[in-house]
């Protein structure tokens, strides 16, 4: 599956994000730097009222929704590049992720120690950031010269990992994220990927504000978005402490607590949606009597990858999809309906899913 790592430095609010995003109490919230030493794995549920609508309409028992795995990773101290603190650790965490969630404080709290003592979510995120680059510096200076050597003697993979890597380390020179590096083509794009530069993945900024300013956000967070647009990266506001109170309220009285706070949904749905946009991932469906189930895979994913996700079998043995848009099925007021408007379609092994395809596997066993 696909996972997020929520970083940032301590007593920004990572661990009350977590817990709420988990509705566990696994990763104690403290103020206390090296709180949270061991990284904490959640599944999480992405919400999606599509699934709603087609559980509806097929009359299914159960509704299964699809998951996104956010891992809570300890506390970034300055010099974690050098090792230091839990430095290691930390670095070795972030290369397991697949998008990076950054949670800045933008909150001000006299009781809660800031670790610099004031409250600066750009300068924060630029403490971590440096982190960050200086260990992808430090390990391209030792990776490219001999990447460059081995394409010199005819290594074809080697040549593709030298010029793209290449111009991350030109970029991490300059001051840069790797994540700014122009990918040529289809193999460079795979070899930046395998590479696992920490600087090189999605980035998606939370900037934790107070209660008050959990609808409209503040000056601290405005600025914070105007990084992430000037970078190409994703913002959402939330307030990690409202959303842990929230997490221990029973669903029916959700509702009305956000909209006393001028809220339409929680932040942690928004964090999750934004997760998912910034991983560049879709959903597909399989409906049935006995359950309505959503699925995940990358854009541009084919049916038969597709299939692969709900078993290797139907991968492997895949003949085709029936499937149906997810506005025809509703439209059609089902599969039946669907199938009598044409609307179903036979598609085979090139088709590229669709967000919201729901689809019906044909496979040999
Ligand atoms: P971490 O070190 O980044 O994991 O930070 P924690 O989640 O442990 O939070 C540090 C402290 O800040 C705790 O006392 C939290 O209760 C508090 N805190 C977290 N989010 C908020 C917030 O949105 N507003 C306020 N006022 N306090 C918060």
């Amino acid at each position: 599956g696909f996972r997020c790592g929520i970083v940032g430095l301590p007593n920004v609010g990572k661990s009350t994000l977590f817990n709420a995003l988990t509705e566990t109490a696994a990763a104690q919230a403290a103020n206390y730097p090296f709180c949270t030493i061991e990284p904490n794995v959640g599944n999480v549920a992405v919400p999606d009222p599509r699934l709603d609508k087609l559980s509806e309409i097929a009359g299914s028992q159960k509704k299964i929704e699809t998951q996104l795995a956010f891992v809570d990773i300890a506390g970034l101290v300055r010099g974690a590049s050098k090792g230091e603190g839990l430095g290691n650790q930390f670095l070795g965490n972030i290369r397991e992720v697949d998008a990076v969630v950054h949670v800045l404080r933008c909150f001000e709290n006299d009781d809660i120690q800031h670790v610099d003592n004031h409250v600066d979510p750009i300068a924060d995120a630029e403490t971590v950031e440096t982190e960050l680059m200086l260990a992808d510096l430090e390990s391209l200076e030792k990776r490219v010269p001999n990447l460059v050597k081995k394409a010199q003697q005819g290594d074809k993979e080697a040549k593709i990992q030298a010029a793209v890597l290449g111009k991350a380390l030109d970029l991490l020179r300059e001051g840069k994220p790797a994540r700014l590096t122009e990918v040529a083509d289809h193999e460079e794009a795979r070899a930046f990927e395998q590479a696992q530069l920490l600087t090189g993945k999605p980035v998606l900024y939370v900037c934790n504000v107070n209660e008050e300013d959990a609808a409209n956000g503040n000056a601290y967070s405005a600025k914070v978005f105007e990084k992430a647009k000037a970078e190409g990266a994703e913002a959402v506001v939330v307030s990690a402490a409202i959303e842990a109170e929230i997490a221990t309220m029973p669903p029916e009285e959700r509702g009305e607590f956000l909209e006393e706070l001028g809220l339409e949904e929680t932040g942690l749905a928004r964090v999750i949606r934004a997760g998912y946009k910034l991983l560049n991932l879709l959903t597909f469906f399989t409906v049935g009597p006995k359950e309505a189930r959503a699925w995940t895979v990358e854009a541009g994913s084919k049916a038969p990858q597709a299939a692969g996700e709900i078993h290797t079998d139907f991968e492997r043995g895949f003949i085709r999809a029936e499937t149906i848009a997810f506005d025809d099925y509703i439209a059609c007021g089902g599969e039946a309906g669907a199938r009598d408007a044409g609307k179903l379609r036979q598609e085979g092994k090139e088709y590229v899913v669709h967000d919201g395809d729901v689809m019906l596997f044909k496979f040999n066993v």
